[in-house]
């Protein structure tokens, strides 16, 4: 069994910080929280810590991970920003940093082809979860840390999901709480345009393409679910998968339930005049955001909410769409992903 420590209290918070930093130097991996969701983190320069990242998840090499930075000042470091972009680069990330905000830049050698999955790219943010981040001071290096699941499951929210995954796997999981976005940092990729820079996001997230559009012309990479990603590796069409069978049920008028077959409901907010509710016997219904329906609430509940429903043995997880606009982008390509039979 992996240990598990607290964070509640200062004393606990040194500790917990200490013995991952500890791991973290002798090469070990350790789940941390971030404010998205809880990242398996390794020291991201020693290429034999971060394949114990692709051991635990059995990640594919091909999909390449997130660096996350101790400070700013560490991007050169790590990246060979263009001269072209440097002034946008500067201006978004003293506004977004720390923030759930990753971005895809020209790698420095430093970084390990292990790390980037071979690609000459590196993608990069800073957290700010509090413990994330004294983890990372104390470490005084840039850590590689992809959402702490298996490959292909469900990404986990709080250290109870962690173990659900990784249990027994990894030498620690550093317990912080829930994660206050609960989804996957936002990808972008920049380049110099005229007359404004232009923003690509690569992965939908909790900054939205509002959020962005401050800093130039925002474009999203659109592909359809089948389609297997090419700027953004990784990205795969089935994803964030539970283990259920789950299909998003665009309208209600599209459902019927076959005899004697048992099926729970994720609900965006539960207002039966959506017309979900009453469609048939719910083994249980799960509610993102009750009442008027919060796209950053259920942004918070997506994850635990979807594993909740996973762990009930239906014979399939009927999800409502959502509004696709601001978190809803995010988690409606998700539950698209989620849908795709693999
Ligand atoms: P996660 O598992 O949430 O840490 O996400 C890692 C994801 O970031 C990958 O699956 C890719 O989609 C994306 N990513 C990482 N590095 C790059 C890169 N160099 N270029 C484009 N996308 C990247
Ligand atoms: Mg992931």
């Amino acid at each position: 069994m992996t240990p598990i420590l607290q964070t509640d209290t200062g004393p606990l918070l040194h500790k917990a910080v200490e013995e991952a930093a500890r791991l973290l130097k002798a090469g070990e991996v350790v789940a941390l929280p971030t404010e998205t969701v809880y990242g398996l983190a390794a020291d991201a320069l020693n290429p034999a810590a971060v394949a114990k990242i692709f051991e635990a998840k059995e990640r594919p090499s091909f999909d390449p991970l997130i660096v996350h930075l101790p400070n700013k000042k560490m991007l050169d470091e790590v990246a060979e920003v263009p001269e072209d972009i440097r002034a946008i680069v500067q201006k978004i990330t003293e506004k977004m940093w720390p923030g759930p905000l990753t971005l895809v830049l020209p790698k420095k050698a430093c970084v390990p082809d292990i790390v980037t999955a071979g690609l000459p790219t590196v993608a990069v943010r800073m957290s700010k979860n509090a413990v994330f981040r004294r983890v990372a001071d104390a470490l005084g290096k840039p850590i590689a840390a992809p959402s702490a699941n298996r490959f292909g499951s469900i990404s986990p929210t709080s250290a109870n999901a962690v173990v659900d995954e990784l249990d027994g796997r990894i030498p620690l999981i550093i317990d912080g709480g829930a994660c206050l976005c609960g989804i996957e940092s936002t990808i972008i990729k920049v380049e110099a345009g005229s007359p404004k820079p232009i923003i690509t996001i690569l992965r939908p997230g909790p900054i939205t393409p509002d959020d962005l559009k401050a800093f130039g012309k925002v474009k999203h990479l659109v592909r359809s679910v089948i389609d297997e990603a090419t700027d953004a590796p990784g990205q795969l069409a089935s994803h964030y998968a539970p283990r259920t069978p789950l299909r998003l049920l665009s309208k209600p008028e599209d459902f019927t339930p076959e005899p004697g077959k048992r099926y729970a409901l994720m609900s965006y907010r539960g207002d039966a005049s959506d017309g979900y509710t009453g469609l048939t016997e719910w083994v249980h219904v799960q509610i993102l955001s009750p009442g008027k329906g919060k796209l950053p609430e259920a942004a918070v509940r997506f994850f635990y909410v979807l594993r909740e429903l996973d762990g009930l043995g239906v014979d399939e997880i009927i999800a409502e769409p959502m509004f696709e606009h601001g978190m809803g982008i995010a988690m409606m390509d998700k539950l698209r992903r989620a849908a795709v039979k693999h």
